[in-house]
């Protein structure tokens, strides 16, 4: 099953658009299964399941992280992904970057937009955004390459369609003030039910999970 959903996946989408698998809960035989389907990149939520993960996998895909990074654990995810998507403060960017300093490295990262402006949530309200990515500019060896948003959670991809829409208006606004050392390239958001909207308003980079691997069980 997996193989074939990947293969339709990968068929459905436009040219341009990347397909992150959301492997959270996800067995290294499944994450396998998908890479020889055509993923090439996967996501996860947490650095310590992806440790287990890439010591099996390796490099055979490209490693994102798509949860919420806690600037202790910094170093490990360093020493793991490619692309960290979700940095949100200037605090978690400054671990980043140090933890690549001392690894003679450079980290691309998405900023995480907080686009329903829920107070619980994880991400930069869309109002702080620019100021927060002309902060973390002048890392050196961070460089923000676009952004990420989840929006809140529903059941109708409709309903998703204005956060989507929100997140594209900080997009092209930072990308139209051209800040130094800035790239606004990758716009990740859309998931298994929304995807199509997001692509519709901009995304070139979706996160999917159920849709490749099936329904997830335990709540997650
Ligand atoms: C789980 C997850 C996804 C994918 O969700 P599905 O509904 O299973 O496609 C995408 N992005 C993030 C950040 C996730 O945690």
């Amino acid at each position: 099953m997996i193989k074939e959903n990947v293969k339709k996946l990968l068929e459905s989408l436009p040219e341009g658009v990347r397909l992150v698998a959301a492997v959270k809960t996800r067995t290294p035989e499944e994450i396998l299964e998908a890479i020889q389907a055509g993923i090439t990149i996967i996501g996860h939520n947490y650095v310590q399941e992806a440790e287990a993960g890439f010591s099996l996998i390796g490099r055979q895909a490209e490693w994102h992280l798509i949860g919420h990074l806690q600037s202790n654990k910094a170093k490990k995810a360093v020493g793991i992904f490619d692309m960290i998507e979700t940095v949100d403060s200037f605090k978690l960017a400054g671990a980043i970057d140090k933890a690549c300093r001392n690894m003679g490295r450079t980290m691309p990262v998405l900023i995480e937009i907080n686009s329903g402006e829920e107070p619980q949530k994880a991400g930069v309200m869309p109002h702080d955004a620019a100021s927060l990515i002309q902060e973390i500019a002048s890392l050196k060896h961070v460089r923000i390459m676009g952004l990420m948003t989840m929006g809140p959670f529903t059941g109708d991809p409709e309903e998703a369609r204005p956060y989507f829409q929100k997140t594209r208006a900080v997009f092209d606004d930072i990308a139209k003030s051209n800040i130094p050392g800035v790239k606004m390239e990758i716009l990740s958001m859309g998931m298994s039910n929304s995807y199509q909207v997001a692509i519709e308003e901009g995304a070139n980079m979706v996160r999917i999970g159920t849709k490749i691997f099936g329904e997830r069980y335990a709540g997650q």
